[in-house]
């Protein structure tokens, strides 16, 4: 059993709209805090839109996302997983980003996710825009190319912008790839979408072994069938699970900077995630959440509810409870 401290805040001690809104209501552990040792997952706030070529406002994703995660309870209603029971969850702040800076931020947080990777602990983090992913690929497979889940409306697979601007946050996988942090034939890109500029990304895609599954494929196959080849793409090899919240309809999720119509509900938008059970997940992000186009807060709290399902799939992984040993990334050994 999880040491009571992990556990967070009850609704019955404390109501939900009061205290500091740490992730879930868990207790906020440093990096350098010695109880980092017991830490099995760690929620990480990612601040930074720096990649945004559109509309901006991610950066301020990680604190509303905090606050709409307070809503959460200790069980999953729909699996009955208890994430915080089966393992050890904090809240370890927010890496510090250069709002000014865009190489210095990508620096700073592949030195903070190589310390995560370090301690043992799996990253789960809320950005950000999705450039915010290649960062922290870089410190996750360090010890070798990932799989790949990745729902989102874009590929983010372009090479450029603007005339050869390379890191946007619709090109982050195109690096990932290129630089060896993902293993393409073990990628999945699900809920593709939209118009666009031309098909470039869809032809790397095809040339490199990415599988691409556009959304009218989904709707037509219907949301199993699509998870079971996704997650025979996965394999049982160490796997990164991405999630763009524009992959979600604007009618549930319009507070983001790229909406794209024609997408899965607010329902499927959890029940995707539940279909990974079973994969050997190394970190999971939720990106592009952007509360100055989100006035209700729906959009955030729909994204703390996919933060919850991701802790649930993670807390049903082989020895998810057992204590962190320090392992070599990407090896999945403490998995
Ligand atoms: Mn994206
Ligand atoms: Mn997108």
């Amino acid at each position: 059993m999880t040491d009571p401290f992990f556990f967070p805040v009850s609704g019955f001690d404390l109501p939900r709209y009061a205290g500091i809104p740490t992730f879930m209501r868990l207790p906020h552990v440093g990096l350098d805090d010695p109880r980092i040792r017991q830490v099995r997952v760690g929620l990480i706030g990612l601040p930074w839109d720096g990649g945004t070529t559109n509309r901006p406002g991610p950066r301020h994703g990680p604190r509303q996302l905090r606050d709409a995660s307070t809503m959460m309870r200790a069980e999953n209603g729909a699996t009955g997983v208890r994430p915080f029971e089966a393992m050890a969850c904090a809240d370890l702040g927010d890496v510090p980003p250069n709002p000014a800076d865009l190489m210095d931020t990508m620096a700073r947080v592949t030195a903070f996710y190589a310390r995560v990777v370090a301690a043992g602990i799996t990253p789960v983090t809320a950005g950000g825009d999705h450039l915010c992913s290649l960062p922290i690929l870089r410190a996750l497979a360090a010890g070798g190319p990932l799989g790949m889940v990745h729902f989102d409306s874009h590929t983010d697979l372009f090479h450029s912008y603007f005339g050869g601007t390379l890191y946007t946050h619709g090109t982050p996988f195109r690096r990932a790839v290129e630089e060896g942090l993902l293993d393409p034939v073990r990628v999945v890109q699900i809920g593709i979408r939209g118009t666009t500029y031309d098909r470039e990304d869809r032809d790397f895609a095809r040339a490199a072994g990415i599988r691409v599954i556009p959304i009218e494929e989904f709707h037509a196959r219907g949301l199993d069938d699509v998870m079971a080849e996704a997650r025979e793409i996965a394999g049982t090899g160490a796997t990164y699970l991405s999630y763009d919240i524009d992959f979600v309809d604007p009618a549930y999720a319009p507070g983001t900077g790229t909406p794209e119509v024609g997408g899965p509900t607010s329902w499927q938008a959890l029940e995707v995630v539940r279909a990974l059970d079973g994969l050997n997940l190394v970190g999971c992000d939720l990106v592009e959440v952007s509360p100055p186009f989100d006035p209700s807060g729906g959009t955030a709290f729909l994204g703390a509810s996919i933060l919850f399902e991701m802790l649930c799939v993670l807390a049903r992984r082989p020895a998810a409870g057992r204590p962190p040993a320090p392992h070599g990334p990407a090896q999945g050994a403490a998995i």
